[in-house]
């Protein structure tokens, strides 16, 4: 017999759960496919566990770019999740939502679409708002009533409360919302999806409250490969099951695709969505030409600074031995200590160039030395801080290709970080900023040395090329299925997000930004969508 339901959601993510309870809430019978795994699992709801999934998981798909031209030929690895909640399952939590001018941006480029949807701040706030109970805010910006637990954080390391005194040296004002009045300014603690030290993912928001509504048809373990097609309209998917067995699911509304920004793009591709030209090189039939399809990858390059303390502080050794078994215990009896903290306690976002423009450079204070496989091998674990700045709006554009017609076969990743001469020089200006605050204040009091970059002789060029040897990606690949104006050739899809010339399927993660958000990226994945599921409801009747 023919599987069937109403609706597909290719992809359990931020956006795919988000979509899906949209969805279920109007009464709508829902398939929704994720390849990856249950999130139910202890290192996932453990705050700091993101810290085991930065280089080897089950839980996440380590993804290798092509060396990148203007990181001395660096491969990149980019993790992307493989679990039911996608990356609000694995990430760091910090909950940020990015600025009204991101979003009135974008209504700039989308208004002048012939549906005339607006996507202005005035209209999103209340979909982040909605969206979160805040355990310290209730006003016009924050609410106590959503699905998403936010709050700060029940432990904080003294060394963060260093890192904000010295950054309020440097003539920074110390805040207490990064998301309220005056967002994206300042310096300050974050705010987490967390409650009391469990993860609060898209999973536990959308999906753990839909887990016993029978019209939804959840299956983990399960990759889409293509799409069905009857001409230009979407029918169903093809998938391979959890016993790899391959199958086919039709749908009787609309297909909508949340895979995320690297592989969104990937399976349109094989599905014959996409460049005609790219994809005939590749043996597969263009039913849309879509030239927009893969083009316009976006991320925000991260870049540390590290420094060796001159004491016993921050969080090194609190995770091994006897006192791992302390922090474990206090955790488990009084839900209290450093198993609290996600480990990035602190932020700031400035503008290193022109103070009273809006800022460009956030930054992430963490009270020891941050190890990825770029710094593992070049600094030594130690009693430390790291401090990494990372570029909110870069210039810089990418690309994802199809390596081959095999849906097993990874896509070909150019993320083109600093590619733009402006990246770089802003990446400098940032890391130069805030290496003054591990040398005053409070901080500097604590550091016996800095390490990354290396201090000799350092001036901007030297800076620059330690950007080179560590810029990589800070995890927010976007943009590679952009929404667009009608005019616009790249545009993949309209500010519907309906893809362009295809009937029934839509696009609701990462991939549909025109222009990446300033700071964090899960808050406007799931924003993206429960609009696209109110954009479903709306279209569509019972
Ligand atoms: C290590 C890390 C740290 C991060 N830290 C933060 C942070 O602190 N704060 C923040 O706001 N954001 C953070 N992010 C970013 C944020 O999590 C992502 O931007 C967001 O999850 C993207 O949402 P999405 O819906 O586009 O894709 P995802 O959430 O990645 O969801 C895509 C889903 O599709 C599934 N999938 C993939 N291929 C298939 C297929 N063929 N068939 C079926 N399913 C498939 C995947 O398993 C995944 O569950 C981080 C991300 C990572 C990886």
């Amino acid at each position: 017999m023919e599987e069937r339901s109403e609706f597909i959601v290719v992809g359990g993510g931020a956006a795919g759960c988000a979509v899906t309870s949209k969805l279920l809430k109007a009464n709508f019978k829902v398939t929704l496919f994720e390849a990856g795994y249950s999130n139910n699992n202890f290192l996932i709801n453990w705050p700091a566990g993101f810290f085991k999934f930065i280089n080897k998981s089950k839980f996440a798909t380590y993804h290798k770019t092509k060396p990148q031209k203007h990181l001395y030929n660096r491969e990149n690895i980019v993790p992307q999740a493989n679990v039911l909640g996608g990356g609000t399952s694995i990430n760091a939590q910090v909950y940020m939502r990015g600025r009204p001018e991101d979003y009135n941006e974008w209504n700039d480029i989308l208004r002048v679409n012939n549906d005339n949807v607006d996507w202005s701040w005035d209209t999103l706030l209340p979909y982040f708002r909605n969206m979160e109970t805040n355990s310290t805010f209730n006003n016009e910006h924050h609410s106590q009533e959503g699905p998403l637990q936010v709050s700060h954080c029940d432990y904080i390391n003294e060394l963060t409360h260093d890192f904000i005194n010295s950054v309020a040296t440097l003539g920074v004002e110390v805040v207490d919302d990064f998301n309220g009045e005056n967002p994206q300014k300042g310096v300050g603690y974050y705010q987490f999806m967390n409650n009391k030290g469990q993860r609060s993912s898209a999973a536990n928001a959308y999906i753990d409250p839909e887990k016993n509504n029978p019209n939804l048809d959840l299956r983990l373990n399960s990759t889409i490969k293509n799409l069905i097609f009857e001409n230009n309209k979407v029918i169903g998917v093809e998938f391979v099951n959890n016993k790899g067995i391959h199958k086919k699911h039709f749908a009787e509304k609309e297909v909508i695709l949340a895979t995320g920004s690297l592989i969104t793009p990937k399976i349109l591709m094989l599905s014959g969505i996409g460049d005609e030209k790219e994809l005939s090189e590749k043996n597969i039939k263009c039913l849309q030409h879509l030239p927009g399809v893969g083009k316009n990858l976006m991320d925000h390059p991260e870049c540390p600074l590290i420094a060796k303390a001159n004491g016993k502080y921050g969080y090194f050794k609190q995770g091994e031995g006897w006192r791992m078994i302390k922090n474990g215990l206090e955790f488990l009896i009084n839900r209290t200590g450093p198993i609290n903290s996600v480990g990035v306690e602190a932020g700031a976002f400035i503008n290193p160039i022109n103070s009273s423009d809006l800022s460009y450079i956030q930054a992430f204070f963490v009270p020891s030395i941050y190890m990825n496989a770029d710094t593992i091998g070049v600094v030594d674990p130690d009693y430390g801080m790291s401090i990494t700045t990372v570029m909110t709006k870069p210039k810089s554009r990418g690309y994802v290709k199809l390596k081959s017609s095999n849906y097993e076969d990874p896509p070909e990743i150019n993320l083109n970080l600093l590619k733009h001469p402006e990246d770089l020089k802003m990446m400098v200006a940032g890391q130069r900023f805030f290496l003054k605050s591990l040398k005053q204040g409070p901080l500097g009091d604590k550091v016996e040395k800095i390490i990354l970059p290396d201090q000799q002789n350092l001036d901007d060029e030297k800076i620059a090329e330690h950007c080179k040897k560590f810029v990589r990606t800070n995890y927010h690949p976007a943009g590679t299925a952009k929404m667009g104006a009608d005019n616009d050739a790249l545009s993949v899809l309209d500010s519907k997000m309906r893809v362009r010339g295809i009937e029934n399927l839509r696009v609701c993660d990462m991939s549909a930004m025109p222009v990446i958000n300033s700071g964090n990226t899960s808050a406007p994945a799931m924003m993206l969508g429960l609009r696209c599921g109110d954009f479903l409801t709306n279209d569509i009747n019972k």
